[in-house]
């Protein structure tokens, strides 16, 4: 038992030793990132679950690696928010999503809400309110509604300080979208007060929604207890029409996922804005 302990012990510190090298060397890849514009704002769509119709657009951001090729989020944007560089990247993300917003308005395009993911470290910044509000009033945002998605689990970490935080970007005439709900334990009471317009149900419900009796159940409660709510409902992660028909009879408002769009370039969103309206 001694040996496997120390056996333990050393897989351990090579594990936590290969972190921190991860860690650094992506923390400094990251730091290059911003100043030689390797990321990339792509978006997806949100549509009408009963026209198809787009909504609005969930900024998602992209990172070009020159030798790693793209790289997902899901990779760097943990360890961004461990170092603190989340908040940069954060307001790089809103100033470029102002530009595309811009050059939309520039070719006719009418003004589309834009949902954009903030991360804990974001929303706890003391300067974040101040500089939100200087950016609410560039020209590109200050055309349409800003949604900020903040994650459940999130949410309900910090209730006391999240809820005054949410309040005041409330105020700025911001929107705040409850992201992968259903993962995060939402408590009623809070949730009821909550000054949140959206839930966002997590695409881990709904990618096997046509077999599984237990996550159509689930589904159904969450968009009965969201219109309860006086809030909208939002499916993420819909990939077949199959799904998309059975959210649409359950009375789900909005449905983001591979079967509508993919997250895609400005330039092809653009493309599409342009196809639909006929110009
Ligand atoms: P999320 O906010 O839950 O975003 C939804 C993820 O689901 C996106 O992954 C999107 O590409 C993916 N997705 C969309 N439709 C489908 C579908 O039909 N099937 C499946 N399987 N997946 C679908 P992505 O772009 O890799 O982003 C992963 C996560 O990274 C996001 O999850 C979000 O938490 C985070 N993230 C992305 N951009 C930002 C950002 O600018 N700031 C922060 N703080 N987090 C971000
Ligand atoms: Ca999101
Ligand atoms: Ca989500
Ligand atoms: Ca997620």
């Amino acid at each position: 038992a001694k040996q496997r302990g120390r056996n333990a012990a050393a897989y351990y510190s090579r594990d936590l030793h290969e972190h921190i090298r991860h860690k650094l060397e992506t923390g400094a890849g990251l730091r290059q990132a911003l100043e030689l514009q390797e990321f990339e704002v792509h978006y997806q769509p949100l549509v009408e679950a009963h026209t198809g119709a787009i909504q609005g657009v969930e900024a998602l951001l992209r990172w070009r690696h020159p030798k790693k090729g793209m790289i997902p989020p899901g990779q760097f944007i943990p360890i961004a928010e461990e170092t603190g560089q989340i908040l940069d990247i954060g307001w790089w993300l809103l100033n470029e999503v102002n530009l595309h917003l811009e050059q939309w308005w520039h070719l006719g395009i009418k003004p589309i809400p834009v949902s954009v993911n903030i991360s804990i470290k974001q929303l706890q910044h003391p300067l974040f309110l101040n500089r939100l509000k200087k950016q609410l009033q560039e020209p590109g945002i200050s055309r349409t509604t800003l949604k900020l998605e903040i994650t459940e689990s999130i949410a309900m970490m910090n209730p006391k300080e999240t809820m005054v935080n949410l309040e005041e970007i409330k105020a700025l005439g911001l929107e705040i979208s409850l992201d992968d709900f259903g993962t995060g334990f939402s408590s009623m009471n809070r949730l009821q007060t909550m000054p949140v317009q959206e839930l966002k149900i997590d695409k881990s419900f709904i990618c096997d929604l046509e077999k599984s009796d237990k996550h159509q159940a689930i589904v159904k409660t969450l968009v009965h207890l969201a219109h309860a709510l006086d809030k909208k409902v939002v499916a993420e992660g819909v990939e077949t029409k199959a799904q998309a028909d059975m959210l649409d009879q359950y009375g789900c408002d909005l449905l983001q996922g591979y079967y509508y769009y993919r997250p895609m370039p400005s330039s092809d969103l653009t493309g599409v804005f342009l196809s639909k309206s006929g110009i």
